[in-house]
């Protein structure tokens, strides 16, 4: 066993993309004196924002609540290209100073939580060398995202080895693939393919959007007018703030809607597409999809670029199924063929969570499929870790600072109590579960069976609902279904009082354990051992908290 001393910080982030550079800026101003570190496993800040590099990558939510809440987004557009974004995300970092604090080109792969210890060893890999790097923390902070890196899914197509053009995944784009002039197809229908087909019409032959079945596609003005008028009126700080109000209010109204009155809201939908699309054109075969509206996620088009692009003739939409590539492109299901130079599989990506981080305690491997969200932030059982994942019916960021401030708000509860950790309790074992993402998109169905569960009643419920989420999160108690331990000297042998010492993050020694909670991951072993004991204190456990009966809590 290696014995050499490992570096230590109080919390460790893992990612420097949107989240994790929030994370870091929201701990710097409310815990000063805490040591943060982020290990980021690329060469770059911004994550998806640098990694995405396909013609007209942008936000496919509005950037007033796609930004952090405590740096106001600095255009007046509110759906924004992917360079602006992430230029926005480094500008954050290089101002809170949280540029310094990032190690790059480190992935990190394993993380062990002892309990005698009260902290996290993590395994981290370089990128350069392969050469494996360790070190400790006492709070982990997984900022990873929610797909694989590595490669983006791709369903292998029969005959596509004999195509004589070229096949691109957007999440590898070539710099130099040269499309002016040509003809593509781009296969899919989600977010990014409805992104490419405009952008890439500009200058191809033609663009054809491939899909197997229809999306909802919803036009909304790149420029928001309200958030102009109000530009030159309000300071920036507070028509931001107002802005980001009324956009995640729409946001959830229209969400809300379409999951009570899903009929009303799929004629609204299909009468908005109707009314961009010339007379006569197939509405129900190409826009109208069998689910119910936000079952997925709704792909959202600026100022209707793709209506326009298909009106006027550049690109077009087909459905149908691809029944093999020939060499000069695809054969469908229905006997059409496809000519193309060129094929994009926006076919979307791998869901990977905590960016492929296996977590151990007290040397037992935990699996993640067994455990139960915690507010949809912690994992029951597993001590002292938080990760973001963000809305799949709203932006990202909107969580995103939400579990940053909830962090925050954790850390100083348990210095101020002197506990070296925490583990929610996790739920009755009877209780009902759930899988962990509601949502019907082929990237979730894809990994449904490893992903943790929810549970139907808050705080195991992953509310998909910001306004929910401000009062349990924001506002709501820290303490409720958790056990916190900390660590007291052990009595002499004369019988003398205990005395409390360290706090999250100090130093190594003998002590605390997490108490198993109700259908939690059960750390085995309590070092109490040596100078210090070990005394786990009562778990404070707050029955209810906001909405007491189960029903009512259902997000
Ligand atoms: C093309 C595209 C467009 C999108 N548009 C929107 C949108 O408009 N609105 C919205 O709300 N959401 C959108 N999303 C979702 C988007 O991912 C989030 O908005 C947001 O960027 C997530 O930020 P993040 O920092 O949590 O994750 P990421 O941006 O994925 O960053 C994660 C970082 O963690 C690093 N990392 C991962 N695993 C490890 C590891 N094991 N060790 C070390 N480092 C690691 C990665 O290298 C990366 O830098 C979009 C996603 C894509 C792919």
């Amino acid at each position: 066993m290696p014995t050499e001393p490992l570096e230590h910080v109080d919390v460790l982030i893992v990612g420097a993309g949107l989240s994790g550079v929030g994370a870091a800026c929201r701990l710097q101003k409310s815990a000063p004196e805490k040591s943060v570190l982020i290990l980021e496993a690329r060469e770059e800040i911004g994550g998806t924002w640098d990694l995405f590099r396909y013609p007209g990558v942008r936000s496919d939510s509005d950037m007033f609540t796609l930004g952090y809440s405590f740096r106001p987004w600095p255009a007046a557009e509110a759906i924004a290209d992917g360079p602006s974004i992430l230029d926005y995300v480094r500008d954050t970092a290089r101002e809170h100073g949280v540029e310094r604090r990032i190690r790059f080109g480190q992935r990190a792969f394993r993380a062990e939580w002892s309990s005698a210890n009260a902290r996290w060893t993590v395994h981290a890999r370089r990128g350069e060398t392969g050469e494996t790097v360790r070190m400790s923390c006492a709070f982990l902070y997984c900022c990873t995202g929610y797909y694989s890196y590595e490669e983006g899914y791709s369903p292998s197509f029969p005959g596509s080895e004999r195509f004589a053009g070229e096949i691109v995944h957007p999440q590898h784009w070539p710099e130099q693939l040269d499309y002016a002039g040509k003809r593509v197809v781009v296969i899919g229908s989600g977010a990014t393919a409805v992104t490419l087909v405009p952008a890439m019409a500009e200058t191809a032959q033609h663009v054809t959007m491939l899909q197997r079945s229809p999306t909802y596609v919803v036009s909304l003005p790149s420029r928001d007018p309200i958030a102009v008028a109000m530009r030159g009126r309000l300071p920036a700080k507070a028509a931001y703030a107002a802005m980001r109000w009324k956009n995640a209010a729409l946001t959830l109204l229209s969400f809300n809607l379409s999951r009570r009155a899903p009929k009303l809201m799929r004629k609204l939908l299909r009468r908005g597409v109707a009314s961009q699309l010339p007379v006569g054109f197939d509405v129900d075969t190409h826009f109208n999809p069998t689910y119910n509206p936000w079952q997925q996620r709704m792909c959202l088009v600026p100022d209707g670029d793709l209506f326009k692009t298909v009106s006027d003739g550049r690109a077009s939409i087909v459905t149908d199924r691809i029944e093999t590539f020939t060499e000069s492109g695809l054969k469908l299901a229905s006997g059409a063929e496809l000519d193309a130079e060129i094929v994009v599989t926006a076919t979307g990506l791998n869901l990977l969570l905590l960016g492929g981080l296996e977590l151990a305690i007290d040397g037992r491997t935990v699996d993640p499929a067994s455990t139960v969200g915690y507010k949809g932030m912690m994992l029951a059982g597993v001590p002292n870790m938080a990760f973001t994942l963000g809305y799949t019916n709203a932006s990202w960021t909107l969580k995103a600072d939400l579990v940053a401030e909830y962090v925050c708000r954790l850390l100083k509860h348990m210095d101020e109590r002197e506990c070296v950790s925490c583990a929610p309790l996790g739920p009755d074992s009877s209780a009902q579960t759930e899988p962990f993402i509601d949502l019907r998109s082929g990237y979730v169905l894809r990994s449904i069976e490893v992903l943790p569960k929810q549970g139907v009643t808050a705080p195991w419920r992953l509310h998909q609902n910001y306004f929910r989420d401000l009062r349990l999160l924001k506002r709501g108690p820290v303490d409720d279904h958790m056990s916190f331990t900390r660590r007291v000297a052990a009595r002499p042998a004369n019988g003398a009082a205990a005395h409390p010492a360290g706090g999250a993050g100090a130093a190594p020694g003998n002590g605390a354990a997490a108490p198993p909670g109700n259908g939690a991951v059960a750390p085995a072993g309590n070092g109490a051992a040596g100078h210090l004991a070990s005394e786990a204190i009562a778990p404070v456990v707050v029955e209810t908290y906001g909405p007491a009966p189960a029903k009512s809590a259902r997000g």
